[in-house]
């Protein structure tokens, strides 16, 4: 057991040697800017962060000692709204992550046509290890280091990985104590009872599942036969998963930090949600063998989501990829690279910026319902979610054969395209 708890450390410190995810985002955004043939003047304002913040985090742990925390927040850009993006704790965070997230953010809240820039946030910290006091004090320090650059109309924050809404709650309780307002819009992904929106807790993977739906239309795939495999069983994996399956597709393979399983005879998600709660991973399923992480990626299913982090398909992996359809639930899971493989080899990809963009779309519902203070079901909500997200699907679809492009390259095109235009209009100042 300690063995392969040092196996998965050990892949875990590969993957922070592998490519930058901003040097990513930012080649991403050559190729866009190119289609565009956008003025090089907004291509260089696109490609820096208007604003980035790094706050020392000092925190009184349980032992009694202090330990002192890394945070940021990167506000990329918000021509076309508040900045708006979550926050990440873990370990492997860097301000060069940080910046790509927000980049993406920025082009996400644009393909999905709400009024709203991109930002993000992060801490480098190890939740898993920490107690619920230690994560309490670490998180209010961060979110009083960052009260005077947040605000409803300015930049709203969001959960992200390792961070949930009692996390919400926290940054709100704070922000609303410093300046002596009751202000749930500030950030979103909330729990009910303070102002969150129903449907928000599954709406990264419900959303991915209507763009799925969409892509299966496009691609002729029968999702009544189809089956499927998730890498990384969280929110937006499990929440995927599980509203998947009701179209029809089966789950055969899935993954979490502690291993990757398989079963040729599928998996009922619901169930594999309950076992990884009781037991704490995936693995162990009953009726499921362990695979590795290259194994499920390389599955032969119709359709796999990569649902954990950045850069978990490389061109190594991209080879072997035998799915028809790639729905990114994560953010940045297939490097440049990669993508040229996967689209030579006719994988139709959804890419991050639209098919995990439903939990942003729930997000800005959840702000809107608060500004109001008037609050919608959940039937609203998700009916809401899907004709804004398919819409997004139908223009980058429409983007990616108007330019002969791949889905990415299509969605980027529209994303960029609508931020592009806002930068110019303002203008730059003085
Ligand atoms: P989460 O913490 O709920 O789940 C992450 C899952 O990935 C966990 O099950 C974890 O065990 C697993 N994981 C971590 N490292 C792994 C590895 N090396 N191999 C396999 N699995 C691994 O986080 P989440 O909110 O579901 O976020 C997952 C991805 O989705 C991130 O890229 C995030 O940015 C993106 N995303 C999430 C939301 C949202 O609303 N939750 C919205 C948009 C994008």
């Amino acid at each position: 057991m300690a063995q392969k708890y040092e196996v998965r450390q050990l892949q875990q410190t590969q993957q922070q040697v592998k490519p930058n995810p901003f040097e990513n985002a930012l080649e991403q955004l050559r190729i866009a800017a190119e289609h565009l043939k956008l003025d090089e003047g907004i291509h260089q304002i696109l490609a820096h962060p208007k604003r980035q913040l790094t706050v020392s985090l000092p925190v009184k742990m349980d032992d009694g000692s202090t330990k002192v925390f890394t945070g940021y927040r990167v506000q990329y850009n918000d021509a076309r709204g508040p900045f708006k993006g979550g926050i990440r704790y873990h370990p492997g965070v860097t301000l060069d992550e940080v910046k790509a997230l927000a980049a993406w953010m920025t082009w996400k809240t644009s393909v999905a046509n709400i009024p709203y820039g991109g930002a993000k946030g992060g801490i480098i910290c190890d939740p898993k290890h920490m107690s619920a006091g230690e994560n309490e004090r670490m998180t209010r320090r961060f979110a009083a280091s960052i009260t005077p650059i947040i605000g409803p109309y300015k930049d709203i924050p969001a959960p992200d990985v390792y961070t949930n809404s009692q996390t919400m709650a926290w940054i709100l309780d704070t922000y609303n104590t410093i300046v002596g307002l009751m202000s749930p819009a500030v950030i979103t992904g909330k729990p009910i009872s303070l102002g969150g929106s129903l449907g928000r807790d599954k709406a990264t993977g419900r959303g991915a599942v209507y763009t799925t739906v969409e892509a299966a239309k496009v691609n002729k795939v029968d999702l009544k036969k189809a089956t499927f495999a998730v890498q990384g069983f969280g929110n937006a994996g499990a929440n995927f998963a599980e509203i998947l399956q009701t179209y029809g597709p089966k789950l055969r393979g899935a993954s979490d930090s502690k291993g990757a399983i398989m079963s040729k005879a599928g998996m009922d998600a619901a169930k594999l949600v309950a076992h990884k709660e009781k037991t704490g991973s995936v693995v162990g399923f009953p009726g499921s063998q362990e695979i590795s992480d290259k194994e499920l990626l390389q599955m032969d299913v119709d359709i796999l989501s990569p649902a954990a982090l950045e850069n978990s398909i490389l061109p190594d992996i991209a080879r072997g990829v035998k799915a028809k359809i790639i729905t990114e639930c994560a953010n940045g899971p297939t490097t440049p690279e990669a993508d040229k493989i996967l689209h030579a080899n006719g994988v139709f990809m959804i890419p991050d910026i639209l098919a995990n963009s439903g939990g942003v779309i729930v997000s800005y519902l959840e702000w809107v319902q608060n500004l109001e203070r008037n609050y919608w079901t959940e039937d609203e909500v998700n009916s809401m979610l899907e004709k804004k997200i398919t819409s997004a699907f139908r223009d980058v679809h429409a983007a990616s054969l108007k330019h002969n492009v791949d889905m990415r390259t299509g969605a980027m095109i529209v994303g960029v395209g609508r931020v592009a235009e806002a930068v110019r209009t303002l203008g730059v100042f003085p």
